[in-house]
């Protein structure tokens, strides 16, 4: 029973970030005061009170409306509270007797958060994200015990110049941004491991298009945002290669 308290406590401990994500992705690109205005609803602007704040909780006692005017909210705010909870919990199970470990990747899978709300949100990710996660990756290199910079860099090298020769041949695929985030996540896990990143984001996000163009007969040409898919894929990948690999 304790066990499986512990785990509830890191869930939820992990989805108040996660709130925390969204509110931050959700107002840096706007440039909208964080530390002195409270949330607010983005249809009515109605300000959340305390029993509006819990994350998960709030969003399914209320079925996903807003209190004030009834409207939806957007349903990526509790995706994003979940798979905060559940990252914390693997993050913890898989990294818990080795702290710096777990602070680093808590850093990339948290700036990854953020970048994919902004990306959902505006189609954008800022640069000041991208060099953050070039730290993280450097401190990571220069922590590791077996850490092999020169593979690191042939892995960028390999990612970007592929990446680079897909935008030539389809100039509007993938994004600037979203080049930029591969190449770094393809210097902070190495070439196998972006390989299945760049393997599981593309077949998802080809899935989800799919799925939207069957049930919505959605323009298919539409700007689809691809951090969130890379996203999920750094996770599933990284997780399952430590399940399966140690
Ligand atoms: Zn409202």
């Amino acid at each position: 029973m304790l066990f499986i308290g512990n785990y509830f406590f890191i869930f939820y401990f992990g989805a108040i970030f996660g709130s925390f994500f969204t509110a931050l992705g959700t107002r840096i690109p706007i440039k909208e005061g964080f530390t002195f205005s409270r949330s607010h609803c983005v249809h009515c602007n109605h300000a959340l009170g305390p029993h509006d704040l819990f994350p998960i909780f709030s969003y399914l006692f209320r079925f996903g409306k807003c209190a004030y005017c009834n409207r939806k909210i957007d349903g990526m705010y509790v995706v994003v509270e979940s798979l905060s909870g559940l990252t914390a919990c693997l993050l913890y199970y898989f990294y818990s007797n080795k702290p710096l470990y777990l602070l680093v990747y808590a850093g990339i899978f948290s700036i990854l958060a953020i970048i994919s709300i902004t990306d959902y949100l505006y189609l954008l990710v800022p640069d000041r994200f991208q060099i953050l996660l070039v730290s993280a990756a450097l401190f990571l290199h220069g922590n590791l015990p077996f850490s092999d910079w020169k593979a690191s860099a042939i892995s960028f090298a390999a990612i970007f110049s592929l990446l680079l020769f897909t935008l030539f041949v389809v100039p509007d695929g993938l994004g600037g941004g979203d080049i930029k985030l591969l190449s770094i996540l393809a210097f902070a896990f190495g070439l196998r491991q972006s390989l299945s990143i760049l393997l599981v984001s593309s077949l998802s996000a080809c899935l989800f298009l799919a799925a939207g163009y069957f049930f919505n007969k959605k323009n298919i040409g539409q700007r689809l945002p691809f951090v969130p898919f890379i996203a999920i894929a750094v996770l599933l990948v990284h997780f399952l290669q430590l399940f399966y690999f140690g």
